[in-house]
């Protein structure tokens, strides 16, 4: 597709796509074989599957099953490159985009889905001692962390007899918190319990708090009863109404008393990229930009912001949620408004489909919210997990992901207990984080 330059010559269609997660990478794909030239940008050279992003943190996928490299998946489409750069701002007025390193690349159109982190509500010291999931280094830390506390019970318990008694902590009732508990609680029970000689990693307690009066918020209030009582089964304690007020090394404050913890998990509280405060308007609270309803900056119909950056109540006046649905629809939704533009028609307003929520608890237990539907038990869980294969990228990794939980199902094995890092460095490091 060719626009008019000044001179009267014909001028082809930049489109620059900041992010290749959910929201940057169905944009993309969206905009594969038409006639525009795409950048995709992700200061990572990969797409990363985080619905799953857990179970890396629980030993039962390795990070590759859940990531696929952004040039793969694109490498068909002959008008889109990848390039793995930094964005660190953009000039309005001159239509570019600014990378780290100083470059900056030029567009017409802007699809900017650089999505969200966690946020510890201004303790970011916090982060240290309570580890938040959002990145494959996110899991692949967890995992250690959680896989380290079993290794240095069983050090002491086989050096003193004893060990202090193990406690995992997971500050967060949502789905995250409530995935995160119920994969723990299976290690310690299956996976663990034969290999430990000295600990019986059967007694690990496993406590979720949320601050709120009751766990998973975004679900009907009967859904989250069916969730706690799915939790009580596998032995996980569930506390509510209390907000967690510090957190130290290996000990978390609970309203007023300090509670013993061998981890913390931090399971609450998103941000969206600082990107959005760069176009000078509107955030919410969030820091979320206030798009229009065809997802465009106001006084900007040039750049759309998608997913996890994005604030509307969409057409049927419901609050687009924070979810890979959303990203994805809204990904397509934005490079169809360019298309629309560029054949001449008039943009649409985008109206959000629920595709349900689902969130998982341990080897066979799940709640789920499909339309008005809710489901729970094994059946929620075997939709949970069908949907997720379905949505993962690439047919190695659905065919990978498929044989590890059929694998861990039956055996209740995981494979991909590797603690990274020799363990001098790892208690270094841990002792440095005792005295700061
Ligand atoms: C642990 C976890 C579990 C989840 N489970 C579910 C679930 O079960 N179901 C569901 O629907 N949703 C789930 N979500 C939410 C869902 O993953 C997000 O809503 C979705 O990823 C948002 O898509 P996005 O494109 O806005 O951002 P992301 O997918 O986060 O992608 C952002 C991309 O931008 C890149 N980026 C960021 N800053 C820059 C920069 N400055 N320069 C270049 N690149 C940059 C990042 O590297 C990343 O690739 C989960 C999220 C998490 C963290």
């Amino acid at each position: 597709m060719f626009r008019e330059n000044e001179s009267g010559k014909a001028k082809s269609v930049n489109v620059i796509i900041v992010g290749g997660g959910f929201g940057g990478l169905y944009a993309a794909k969206a905009l594969a074989g038409k006639p525009v030239n795409v950048i995709l940008i992700d200061k990572k050279n990969y797409h990363t599957f985080q619905p799953l992003l857990y179970q890396v943190a629980t030993a039962v996928l390795s990070p590759g099953e859940i990531a696929e490299p952004l040039r793969r998946i694109l490498r068909r489409a002959r008008n889109i490159n990848v390039i793995m750069a930094e964005v660190s701002g953009f000039d309005l007025a001159g239509t570019t985009v600014k990378l780290n390193d100083g470059t900056e690349l030029s567009y017409d159109y802007l699809i900017v889905a650089a999505g969200a982190r966690h946020t510890y509500f201004g303790h970011e010291d916090w982060e240290q001692y309570a580890p938040g999931l959002k990145t494959i280094e996110d899991s692949v830390d967890i995992r250690r962390r959680i896989l380290l506390a079993f290794e240095l019970a069983e050090l002491k318990a086989q050096i003193t007899g004893s060990h202090d008694p193990l406690h995992f902590a997971i500050i967060g009732g949502g789905p995250t918190g409530v995935e995160l508990a119920g994969a723990i609680a299976d290690i310690a029970t299956r996976a663990l319990a034969r290999d430990f000689k000295a600990v019986d990693t059967t007694k690990t307690r496993i406590t979720v708090y949320e601050g709120s009066c009751r766990i998973l918020g975004i679900y009907p209030e009967h859904l989250s009863k069916k969730a706690v009582r799915q939790l009580e089964e596998l032995g996980i304690g569930v506390v509510t109404g209390k907000m967690v007020t510090d957190v130290e090394a290996e000990r978390i404050k609970v309203g007023d008393d300090w509670v013993p913890v061998s981890l913390a998990l931090w399971a609450t509280g998103v941000k969206a990229s600082p990107l959005g405060r760069s176009f000078g308007v509107t955030v919410d609270g969030w820091g979320r930009v206030m798009v229009e309803p065809d997802l465009s900056v106001p006084g900007h119909p040039e750049i759309f912001i998608i997913g996890d950056m994005s604030s509307l109540v969409d057409i049927q006046g419901k609050p687009v949620p924070p979810l890979a649905s959303a990203a994805i629809q809204e990904g397509k939704f934005a490079s169809e408004n360019i298309l629309r533009d560029l054949s001449g028609k008039s943009r649409a307003k985008f109206k959000y489909r629920d595709w349900g929520s689902m969130a998982p608890i341990g080897r066979h237990r799940a709640v789920a919210l499909i339309g008005r539907w809710g489901l729970s038990g094994f059946f929620a869980w075997l939709t949970w997990a069908f949907v997720h294969i379905f949505l993962l990228i690439g047919f190695r990794n659905r065919l990978s992901v498929f044989y590890e939980w059929i694998w861990a199902y039956f055996t209740r094995e995981r494979s991909a207990r590797l603690i990274t890092g020799d363990i001098n460095g790892i208690l270094r490091k841990k002792t440095n984080a005792r005295k700061s």
